[in-house]
């Protein structure tokens, strides 16, 4: 509160200063001459008060006012604390507007603060990186020059942003993102937008998936079917086309089945909640059990099958789930390697790890082909895996068994020469048995 003493002394200043012009002009017999200076004289100092103040205001860097005496220091503490104040307030402004800002950054989604123009009055880092914004030059322009997408700014101009609307990036072909339009104080939007890329693909996964496997389910149930409809009503047919149209039914029927056993596995292990590493699992006698089945498939082709198992090496982990993993990468080293082929399976200690390796001289992949090999239904040579019943799903289980055991599929191949196809555990995950322990 400004008290009224400063403006008391003051008058009385000027007062007392006026008494004593007054009295050194009755002595001197000048007295208008002296009051004048007097005046001037107290007008001068004021001017000066002024001036001192003016300069303090617009071009002194010092926060604290200069010193002076009577009104003058009065008016200067008067303005430094209203300034203190004002700096005060603008400190917490300015805190507030911080924190906003360090929020909005830490935004898993870019953000735009457009107004009613259009104009963009506000970016937040992510909508620099997915959208190509730069700040603050970006600053006041329209937003669908930035975001030059012909659907964008029809969604800008339809003014209905009730649903998001979902764009390919602007910056990047192979992102999908998705725009939200949140209306904001007066007339301003807030842009939203999220990259959405992965569920994209996953609605696509799902709906090629579905797809799939009602292709899958098609062609073997047309097959019966068509063998069916020739049948006549009475069965009467000739022996061998019967015998033909059974053992064609039957193969389909099988085929059937062995796509629909997959397909469970398959969901099964992608469902699991099993824990992985808490039983351990005797993989060599996993191996001679699955050697033996690899025999009998091997019947016809005769390939030399070599097995050279560690049978002190097991490992933490699901033994349903390995055996298919395991028996999926033999199988197809015998499947896919014409008759006569060498197939070398081996379970082997490497440095610390432990390794699993099927390799074969067989018709070999395309590299083109290998990225893509463990997607479900992806098969290189549709005729040769309909010959050999393959469903496509075979390695997509080898990959989520081998990711639920924290390993990963390695795959080598040469077109014409042979594949080698392999994963790891890792030390922790295995378990040397003793030699003379005697399990
Ligand atoms: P499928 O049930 O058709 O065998 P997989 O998922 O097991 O399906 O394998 C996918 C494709 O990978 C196969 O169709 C085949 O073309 C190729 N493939 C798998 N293993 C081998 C191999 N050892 N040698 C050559 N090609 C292979």
């Amino acid at each position: 509160m400004q008290s009224s003493y400063p403006w008391l002394r003051s008058v009385v200043g000027v007062v007392i200063f006026l008494t004593s012009c007054t009295l050194l002009g009755l002595y001197f017999n000048q007295l208008l001459l002296a009051l004048l200076i007097g005046a001037f004289c107290l007008l001068g100092w004021h001017y000066w008060r002024l001036y001192r103040l003016n300069h303090w205001l617009w071009h002194s860097k010092k926060i604290s006012p200069p010193t002076a005496r009577g009104i003058w220091s009065d008016i200067y503490q008067g303005i430094y604390s209203s300034n203190l104040r004002s700096r005060d307030k603008r400190k917490a402004l300015g805190e507030i507007i911080r924190r906003f800002r360090q929020g909005s950054e830490a935004l898993p989604d870019a953000a735009i603060i457009i107004d009613k123009n259009a104009e963009i009055t506000w970016c937040n880092r992510l909508a620099r990186i997915e959208l190509g914004l730069s700040w603050p030059e970006d600053m006041g322009k329209k937003i669908y020059e930035r975001i030059d997408d012909k659907q964008f700014i029809t969604f800008y101009h339809a003014n209905r942003f009730e649903q998001p609307i979902e764009i390919t990036s602007p910056i990047n072909p192979n992102k999908v993102l998705e725009f939200r339009m949140v209306p904001y104080e007066d007339d301003n939007l807030m842009v939203v937008v999220r990259d959405v890329t992965r569920l994209t693909q996953i609605e696509k996964m799902r709906k090629n998936f579905v797809a799939n496997v009602s292709h899958e389910l098609k062609t073997p149930l047309t097959v019966i079917n068509g063998y069916l409809e020739m049948l006549p009503e009475n069965g009467d047919m000739p022996e061998p086309m019967m015998k033909k149209a059974i053992s064609e039914m039957r193969s389909q029927s099988v085929r059937m089945q062995s796509l629909i056993e997959e397909l469970l596995v398959l969901s099964r292990i992608e469902a699991s909640t099993e824990r992985a590493f808490e039983k351990l699992v005797n993989v060599p006698q996993l191996l001679w059990q699955i050697q033996v089945e690899a025999d009998a498939l091997n019947r016809e082709k005769k390939h030399k099958i070599f097995f050279d198992i560690s049978p002190i090496l097991y490992v933490y982990g699901i033994e349903t789930e390995l055996r298919s993993a395991f028996s999926n990468l033999i199988f197809n080293a015998i499947n896919y390697t014409p008759n006569g082929g060498v197939i070398e399976v081996k379970w082997t200690l490497e440095g610390k790890q432990v390794k699993f390796s099927v390799k074969d001289n067989g018709y070999g992949i395309a590299s083109k082909h290998i990225e893509r090999l463990t997607e479900r239904f992806y098969r290189v040579d549709k005729a040769r895996s309909r010959t050999t019943g393959g469903s496509g799903l075979g390695l997509s289980i080898v990959k989520h068994v081998l990711s639920h055991h924290n390993s990963l599929l390695t795959i080598q191949s040469k077109l014409g020469k042979g594949s080698t196809f392999s994963c790891s555990f890792s030390p922790e995950q295995t378990y040397i048995v003793e030699k003379n322990s005697s399990s």
